[in-house]
């Protein structure tokens, strides 16, 4: 606890992950060094990892041309907020 190194909360151990992923390799969960899973948003535009083991999960992240962008909280709160109506939006399971 409290090791960016060994948590997803750092943009770098994100990134890593995410490259990982994207080249067809295992993300491994920095907390317990199990495969790591992959959630996507309803929209399809935002992504979080979530490590089955152990249950650690990162950020919700958008990708993009200059790398991993990690969505804030504000934006989260708006982007509900945006969906509520549309019935297709689900909220986090
Ligand atoms: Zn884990």
């Amino acid at each position: 606890m409290g090791d960016p190194k060994k948590s997803l909360a750092s943009v770098d151990a994100l990134s890593t992950a995410w490259s990982d992923f994207r080249a067809g390799n295992r993300a491994v969960c920095p907390a317990c060094t199990d495969s790591l899973a992959l959630a996507v948003d309803s929209a399809g535009n935002a992504y979080r990892f979530v490590c089955a083991s152990c249950g650690h999960a990162s950020a919700w992240f958008e990708s993009s041309q200059e790398g991993v962008r990690v969505r804030d909280f504000a934006q989260q709160i708006f982007a509900g907020e945006t969906l509520a109506d549309d019935e297709d939006f689900d909220d986090e399971r």
